[in-house]
């Protein structure tokens, strides 16, 4: 059996980021908070626990005081940084760069246009309750209108200026299918194009890795897919895998490899399970999301290979 690790699956830059500086706070202090899960990954979360963790939420956030709180790479809305200072909390900021940079340009629009006459729209490709979408919403006093998929461009007022941003791990394709669908809206309706302002502001070290993804699962007879059940894209990227190859499974820990393998339903499910454990040439490729720890898919590799025996 050939068990290959996909070199581009892993924590991004910025989960990596947030993280270190959650090690480099517990080494130091032994105890820091965390607003909300710092990663979508139970396995990391538990890990970092260990080490003097505590995840909390805002309610906490409001009775808590003189506390180290560390935010996760999402970033948050302004309001969070003005509730913890009101407590005398000291923010660790880990929200991403990328993010950040986001955040502002979309802060920017809105404090330049807010007292334009029409009233213009900012409008946030993305997944709505999302941290990230809440901390861009608070960029503009929540005023922005959230889009998730393409059809719910009508809940635009297309005859009024338009700021369209996106999400930073939403797909590049569907990003563009509804800038044409609102082109296509203005157009139709006579109304002026010029006013329509769009921002393809997706991170490409999340949008190149799904064709990354997709070629490495082709090259395999079984995908074991590790993420956790909380992460939106390992879902996504795991839909993706699928596609590529039938013959994935989605694992979140070591301890269900066997069980999945050998319930597998997939089109070859019963055959692909007789050869992992009994074949020497299987090609197993492990792979995962943004947020899933290389530590994990290191574990499900060792287990796989003493279930297995090759
Ligand atoms: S996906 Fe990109 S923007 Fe989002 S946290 Fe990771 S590196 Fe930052």
């Amino acid at each position: 059996m050939i068990v290959t690790i996909d070199s581009h699956s892993g924590f991004c830059a910025g989960v990596t980021g947030a993280i270190r500086r959650a090690e480099n706070e517990l080494q130091q202090t032994g105890q820091l908070y965390c607003l909300g899960d710092i990663v979508h990954n139970g396995q990391e979360v538990q890990r970092l626990e260990k080490l003097g963790l505590e995840t909390i939420d805002y309610d906490d956030l409001r009775t808590i005081h003189n506390a180290r709180v560390l935010l996760r790479a999402h970033g948050e809305p302004p309001s969070t940084y003005w509730i913890a200072q009101q407590n005398g909390n000291t923010i660790i900021d880990g929200t991403c760069p990328v993010v950040k940079r986001l955040q502002q340009r979309i802060a920017e629009t809105y404090n330049a246009h807010k007292h334009d006459n029409p009233q213009p729209q900012i409008a946030i490709f993305g997944k709505r309750g999302h941290a990230e979408v809440i901390g861009l919403q608070g960029q503009t006093n929540n005023t922005a209108i959230v889009i998730e998929k393409p059809e719910e461009a009508e809940t635009l007022d297309f005859s009024r200026p338009i700021y369209l941003f996106s999400q930073t791990t939403k797909s590049v394709e569907e990003f563009n299918q509804l800038v044409e669908h609102i082109k296509g809206k203005i157009s139709d309706l006579g109304f002026q194009i010029a006013n329509f302002k769009f921002y393809d502001t997706i991170c490409r070290s999340v949008a190149n890795r799904v064709e990354q993804l997709k070629t490495f699962a082709r090259e395999q007879d079984l995908v074991l897919f590790v993420g956790g059940t909380k992460s939106s894209n390992a879902a996504v990227l795991f839909n993706h895998c699928k596609q590529a190859n039938p013959n994935t499974l989605f694992i979140t820990s070591p301890d269900e490899v066997e069980d999945k393998i050998k319930s597998s339903n997939s089109p070859q499910g019963v055959q692909i399970a007789r050869r992992a454990f009994k074949s020497s040439n299987l090609k197993v490729g492990i792979c995962g999301a943004t947020s899933t720890p290389l530590w994990l898919m290191e574990q499900v590799r060792d287990k796989l290979t003493i279930l297995t025996g090759h």
